[in-house]
């Protein structure tokens, strides 16, 4: 087992729901410790270079206009395998597709509006960890 970080987002449509608290809540229940959190409005440029690797992708515009939309809660993960014990939390991209009791069954409306992002790999993690933290924000415990 490892300790990891990872970057988790809860996007504009959960912010907007008022569902902050039963999404963090499934993180510490699950023993993921929030080490960094933030809420920002993301500009455009700030969207448009976090989700990067997907600008070829047809939905990349629609993607930039929802993460702009309204504010974003965005946060540090940490704890044993925190990067695969987050995306299991999440659920699939599609709440279609996602295991019931998945926060993206319980809360995403569809796979544009689907409530949170997280790290997929270590190295994306440390990538957008740090997109969006300096170090000395990371409180380590
Ligand atoms: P994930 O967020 O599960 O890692 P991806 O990295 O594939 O998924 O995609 C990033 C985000 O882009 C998704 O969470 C979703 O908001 C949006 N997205 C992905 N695929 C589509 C699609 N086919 N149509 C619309 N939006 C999409
Ligand atoms: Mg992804």
């Amino acid at each position: 087992m490892a300790l990891e970080r990872t970057l988790s987002i809860i996007k504009p449509d959960a912010v907007a729901k008022n569902v902050i608290g039963e999404i963090e809540s499934r993180f510490e229940k699950a023993g993921l410790r929030i080490v960094a959190m933030k809420m920002v409005q993301l500009s455009q440029e700030k969207a448009e270079g976090f989700y990067a690797e997907h600008k070829e992708r047809p939905f990349f515009k629609d993607l930039v206009d929802f993460m702009t939309s309204g504010p974003v809660v965005v946060q540090v993960l940490e704890g044993e395998n925190a990067i695969k014990a987050n995306r299991d939390l999440m659920g699939a991209t599609n709440p279609k597709e996602a295991e019931a009791g998945t926060i993206r069954a319980d809360f995403a409306d569809s796979i544009d509006a689907n409530a949170v992002h997280g790290s997929d790999s270590a190295a994306s993690a440390e990538r957008e960890v740090s997109y969006f933290f300096a170090a000395e924000e990371i409180c380590a415990r």
